[in-house]
């Protein structure tokens, strides 16, 4: 599958690494929206938040608890920082394969967009 994501949890893309394990690979924004922009994407090819059921939903658990767990270790759960999925056009989605976005290290406004 031509799939950009798929590629970068493989490592035949390069990126820089914030964690990894069997199920998902995180990895620093290309084009960081915050002082702290990275990704948690599932290894496993998922198009978008529509097409996960209920057989992702420990996946999908897992990558909103990583999240938290990496913000900690990072030193951003005090001040708080923001997990978001975009799904689709309208929300502005350009990869198709899903990825949790986690920005943090400055005052996000409300709502996004
Ligand atoms: O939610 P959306 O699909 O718009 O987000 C895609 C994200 O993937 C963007 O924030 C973009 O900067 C990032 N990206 C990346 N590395 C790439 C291509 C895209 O970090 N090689």
């Amino acid at each position: 599958m031509d799939c950009l994501f798929c590629k970068i949890a493989v490592g035949e893309i390069p990126s820089n690494k914030v964690y990894e394990d069997d199920q998902v690979y995180a990895f620093h924004d290309i084009n960081p929206g915050a002082p702290t922009h990275f990704l948690i994407i599932p290894k496993q090819h998922i198009a978008t938040l529509n097409d996960a059921g209920t057989e992702h939903q420990a996946l999908l658990g897992h990558m909103q608890l990583l999240a938290s767990k990496l913000c900690k270790e990072m030193g951003l759960a005090e001040e708080g920082y923001r997990t978001v999925f975009n799904c689709n056009k309208q929300a502005g989605q350009t990869v198709f394969h899903i990825h949790l976005h986690v920005l943090g290290g400055r005052a996000l406004r409300w709502p996004p967009g």
